[in-house]
């Protein structure tokens, strides 16, 4: 069980990400949709902060992506 506090590779804000066990992982507990998902794991290949990851999705809602 490893909980790492590692930056966003968005905002490089330093965040809790959980990646040994991503069901734990704050980023997981997050409501987005398979949209945003799906964009967020093509651009990043690790988790955003939670800030984020409303960000992009807000983003990808707003350009009707
Ligand atoms: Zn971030
Ligand atoms: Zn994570």
């Amino acid at each position: 069980m490893s909980r790492t506090e590692k930056p966003c590779p968005r905002c490089e804000k330093p965040f809790q990400c959980n990646a040994a066990d991503i069901s734990n992982c704050q980023c997981f507990k997050v409501q987005i949709s398979p949209k945003a998902q799906a964009f967020i794991a093509k651009r990043w290949q690790e988790c955003l902060c939670n800030q984020c990851l409303k960000r992009v999705q807000f983003q990808l809602i707003s350009a009707d992506y």
